[in-house]
């Protein structure tokens, strides 16, 4: 016989997790993992930052108002999930003023290579700052989820992918690997597979692309300091950062891919490396360790949270692109919401006395309801 639950979550990562541990309490919740272990993908790959002045003006709100529930959170914790971590931008005056906004303040040259040390003077010219950045913990944020979804009667289950999703009365009906369920919510929280729930689901798919990033460990000759910034060029070339005495790189490359568990390819680390040896000291000298995630991003940037208005039931939770951490648990409230609010096609926030409104009415202005 097919479990009944009100509201039936695909996808064990951030997106997923973080929405479940938002509903779980106010009714009845279930989460149905593919993958044998939860965050196995792209949630488990990222380079753990949550920064204000990063991505579309609605993400910036977003990520404003995570962090500001990840901070009330981090008071009821033994251990924080942020750690304040600073991040700074370099490139030409004009590409560090592209990039710049509201949360990120203009700095000299010299104050940027006092931040950062083993940057090579000649390797830019501008420099911002975004001292409100954070570190994010983000096996810690990710159990944490996990565990108040489970405490407040959420079932988690893994190693089922779902493989058919049909309209049943008011609800859906769902097989995810041997088992069956009954649902009045199907949420797509299914990452890069996002479009492939839709289709399974006879829902129109949205045009989700997934893109390639890769990231690496490294070891290096010169440390840098404990309380060093978070570097990306503006230029979307490179980003680095510290990770104990080690150092995150990223290529910062946007390369399209279908979904998939996706692997670094060879020669990306590689070019990385010599680029960085020319403009910085850090002197590298080995990989630790390397892996590629995919950013899946609809076609404007924007992530997707909203009722699909032709697939009743059906609501959509995807397209997190590079910010799905810093935008996680606005999101999760956001549509936890919604779907408490109401459970049908066309559905919009009315929240106005809700204390992410402002993120609400943003959303609302751009794909708080899919397809009207
Ligand atoms: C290199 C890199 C660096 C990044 N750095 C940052 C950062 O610093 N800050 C930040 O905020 N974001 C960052 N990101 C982005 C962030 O990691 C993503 O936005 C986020 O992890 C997406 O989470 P998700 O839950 O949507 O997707 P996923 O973590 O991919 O979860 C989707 C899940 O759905 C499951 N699934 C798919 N199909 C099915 C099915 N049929 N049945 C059941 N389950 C299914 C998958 O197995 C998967 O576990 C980075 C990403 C990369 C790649």
């Amino acid at each position: 016989m097919a479990a009944h639950y009100d509201v039936l979550i695909v996808g064990g990562g951030i997106a997923g997790l973080s929405l479940a541990s938002a509903l779980a309490g106010s009714c009845s919740v279930a989460l149905v993992e593919a993958e044998q272990e939860l965050a196995y993908h792209t949630s488990s790959r990222s380079a753990r930052q949550l920064i204000p002045s990063y991505g579309p003006e609605v993400v910036q709100e977003l990520t404003v108002r995570t962090l500001g529930l990840m901070a009330a959170r981090d008071a009821q914790l033994p251990e924080p999930v942020l750690t304040p971590r600073s991040f700074m931008l370099i490139g030409t005056e004009e590409s560090v003023r592209a990039e710049a906004s509201g949360h990120m303040s203009a700095i000299t040259h010299d104050r940027a290579l006092e931040l950062c040390p083993v940057l090579v003077p000649g390797a830019f010219s501008a420099a911002g700052l975004d001292t409100g950045s954070f570190g994010c913990n983000a096996p810690l944020l990710l159990a944490d989820h996990r565990l108040r979804a489970e405490a407040a009667g959420a079932d988690i289950i893994t190693g089922a992918r779902v493989h058919s999703a049909q309209r049943l009365g008011s609800g859906w009906e769902i097989g995810a690997g041997q088992e069956a369920f009954e649902t009045g919510v199907l949420v797509n929280a299914a990452g890069a597979w996002a479009d492939e729930i839709a289709v399974i689901s006879g829902v129109e798919k949205l045009g989700l692309q997934p893109y390639r990033r890769t990231a690496a460990i490294v070891d290096v000759e010169h440390p840098l300091p404990g309380n060093s910034p978070m570097v990306a060029a503006a230029d979307n070339t490179f980003y680095f950062r510290r990770e104990g005495t080690e150092v995150l790189i990223s290529p910062s490359e946007t390369v399209p891919s279908g979904p998939e568990d996706a692997r670094p390819r060879p020669g990306d680390i590689e070019r990385l490396i010599v680029m960085l040896n020319q403009l910085t000291t850090l002197g590298i000298r080995g990989v630790r360790s390397a892996w590629t995630g995919l950013r899946t991003e609809a076609a404007d940037g924007v992530p997707v949270a909203g009722f699909d208005a032709e697939a009743p039931g059906f609501y959509w939770f995807a397209g997190q692109g590079g910010y799905g951490f810093q935008t996680s648990s606005a999101m999760a409230e956001l549509a936890a919401a919604q779907i408490l609010a109401g459970q049908g096609a066309g559905h919009s926030a009315g929240a106005a006395h809700h204390p992410a409104s402002r993120t609400a009415e943003a959303l609302a202005a751009t794909r708080w309801s899919i397809r009207r």
